[in-house]
């Protein structure tokens, strides 16, 4: 089972419309649509960040 990003439905891997690949990850999709929606704006709906690493927000420049 995977999770449509976009609208959130469950869905069967084989019976996705679509898929793609993006930071690493499957997303899977229930309709053409929905992959368009997607590719259009990845970062909007990818649960992984593009630039991976959390924290090191605050780096101040002591050495
Ligand atoms: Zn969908």
């Amino acid at each position: 089972m995977a999770t449509d990003p976009v609208c959130k439905m469950q869905i069967e891997e084989k019976q996705a419309a679509a898929k793609v690949e993006y930071a690493g990850q499957m997303y899977h999709f229930c309709s053409e649509t929905c992959h368009k929606t997607f590719t259009a704006d990845p970062q909007k709906y990818a649960s992984v960040p593009p630039h991976g690493s959390h924290g090191g927000s605050h780096r101040h420049g002591h050495s």
